[in-house]
């Protein structure tokens, strides 16, 4: 992965059957349409459907591939582990497997009902890199530590916290660039249609991309980051316009591919 293109990512959370290929289908066709003036596509996406359909839709998405559309597929958790007694689990291994080219880790909705704290976090983005999975990892300040001010000392926290070492050894992973996706999403605006101001999102990606380069030196500058909460269709340029906005992690809207 690299910074020239922004990255618009798909959590579909929990929805998603396997009649719902043609919604992926149609996802694919926007995309092969949305190309700038040289005709290269003005975006790549990553589509991380549940955990039952990624194997059926990585398949289709390397033939897309293959026809020059930059398109992956991801999941939205893995164990920490490789493989052991963990029943109902899947490991970063099993989705690199199925096909899969990253794994979200830390969000928001697993932090809070299945009580995974930054050390599971981290934990998890290990094990992608691993796997040779890319780690999307996402982080986010409640409404209170908003209103306390602390908003970026939180993001700050987590990002040290939950951020594992450079990968080393792996082909698929090159560099940090390609091993570490990095989502800001306040908790407060996923799912809410609220999103912070445009200053705000400024202001957080700022000091993310300064605590990439300090942990990374200038290979933090490679790392994509991207902002996460009620993105939709009448606020995703204004969002994308902002500095160091890499890109979209989008729920609810990534499950219509005309929103999409
Ligand atoms: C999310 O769940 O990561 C998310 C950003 O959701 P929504 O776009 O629906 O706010």
């Amino acid at each position: 992965m690299s910074r020239t293109r922004a990255l618009i990512a798909g959590n579909w959370k929990m929805n998603g059957l396997s009649g719902d290929a043609a919604e992926f289908e149609a996802m694919l066709s926007g995309l092969a349409a949305r190309r700038d003036a040289s005709g290269a596509p003005r975006a790549d996406a990553l589509i991380c459907p549940p955990a039952t359909l990624v194997f059926g839709f990585a398949e289709r998405a390397r033939s897309a591939q293959e026809s020059g559309l930059p398109v992956a597929i991801g999941a939205q958790d893995c164990h920490a582990q490789a493989a052991g007694a963990h029943t109902g689990d899947l490991s970063a291994e099993m989705f690199a497997d199925a096909g899969a080219a990253a794994v979200i880790v830390g969000h928001s909705e697993r932090r809070a009902a299945h009580g995974e704290g930054d050390e599971t976090v981290r934990a998890k983005a290990s094990a992608a890199m691993r796997a040779g999975l890319a780690a999307v990892i996402c982080l986010g300040e409640s409404r209170e530590e908003r209103e306390a001010g602390r908003a970026l000392d939180v993001i700050l926290g987590q990002l040290a916290a939950c951020t594992p070492d450079a990968p080393s050894g792996d082909a698929r992973l090159e560099t940090i660039g390609d091993a570490l996706v990095v989502a800001y999403e306040p908790v407060w605006a996923i799912g809410t249609g609220l999103t912070p101001s445009l200053e705000d999102i400024r202001e957080a990606h700022a000091a993310l991309r300064r605590g990439l380069v300090s942990r990374f030196g200038e290979a933090g500058e490679t790392i994509r980051l991207l902002y996460g909460g009620s993105v939709k269709p009448g606020n995703a340029a204004d969002i994308l316009s902002v500095d160091d906005v890499d890109g979209a992690l989008v729920g609810g809207a990534s499950l219509k591919a005309a929103d999409f």
